[in-house]
């Protein structure tokens, strides 16, 4: 798990070096920036496999911040915010973020996230080109003909719950936010439609997951949206 380089973003200096003694201890690499306008360049200049970025900066805004290098990178992208902050979340993963951590976080859950992020990295780095084919633990996806296999059966899915897995598979590892979704797969972004959202997501995961209540695939983050995990 070493050699990754990760630019660590964060004016406040006791989190940063919170951050900085836990990756040095697990062999990550690290720039750091304490500034919006600093992880903006050092992110040009480093070209970093994993961004951990502070949504309050003294000088430009985090979301601000994600929409300047999403206009040239791809670039995984962790967001660093309160408690208190749910819509920046939000915002920060609809301008492109893949996921988030919430202040406190223990160094268990940002190792857990950085590992998250260097599966979702490797699956980006193999699918470079357009696969016909999806799999993932027991799911596989042909996308040519529409089927859909869990361990080899396959399964009987209405059309909007297909998009809706094909939209999570595309994506897997990021979290991806009610409103991304709704836009995606109805077309629409109504804050109403969430609840439709939820009853279209309880229906797939009784056909895919094993046990609905505590989910394999797919993640519930409450309040946010939901994301496909890759199972090891
Ligand atoms: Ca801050």
């Amino acid at each position: 798990m070493s050699k990754f380089q990760i630019l660590v973003v964060e004016d406040d200096a006791p989190i940063r070096s919170l951050i900085t003694t836990t990756l040095k201890a697990h062999d990550y690499r690290f720039v750091v920036s304490e500034t919006g306008e600093g992880a903006v360049m050092e992110t040009a200049s480093h070209n970093p496999d994993i961004i951990l970025l502070d949504l309050g900066l003294p000088d430009i805004d985090g979301v601000e911040v994600i929409s300047r290098i999403r206009s040239w990178s791809n670039v995984p992208i962790i967001v660093i915010s309160a408690r208190s902050e749910d819509s920046d979340k939000i915002d920060a993963l609809d301008a492109g973020a893949d996921d988030y951590l919430t202040k406190p976080f223990s160094v268990d859950e940002l190792l857990a996230r950085l590992r998250v992020t260097q599966r979702r990295l490797a699956l980006m780095q193999s699918n470079t080109t357009q696969q016909s084919t999806y799999e993932n633990g027991q799911l596989k996806i042909d996308y040519a003909s529409g089927c859909v296999y869990l361990g080899g059966e396959e399964m009987r899915l209405t059309p909007i719950e297909y998009k809706l897995l094909c939209l999570l598979a595309r994506n897997t590892g990021k979290v991806l936010t009610h409103k991304f979704i709704l836009q995606n797969v109805w077309g629409s972004s109504w804050e109403k439609d969430v609840g439709s959202l939820r009853v279209f997501m309880a229906t797939l995961r009784k056909k895919l997951e094993k046990a609905p209540g505590s989910p394999q695939y797919i993640q519930t983050h409450i309040g946010i949206g939901y994301r496909m995990l890759k199972i090891e």
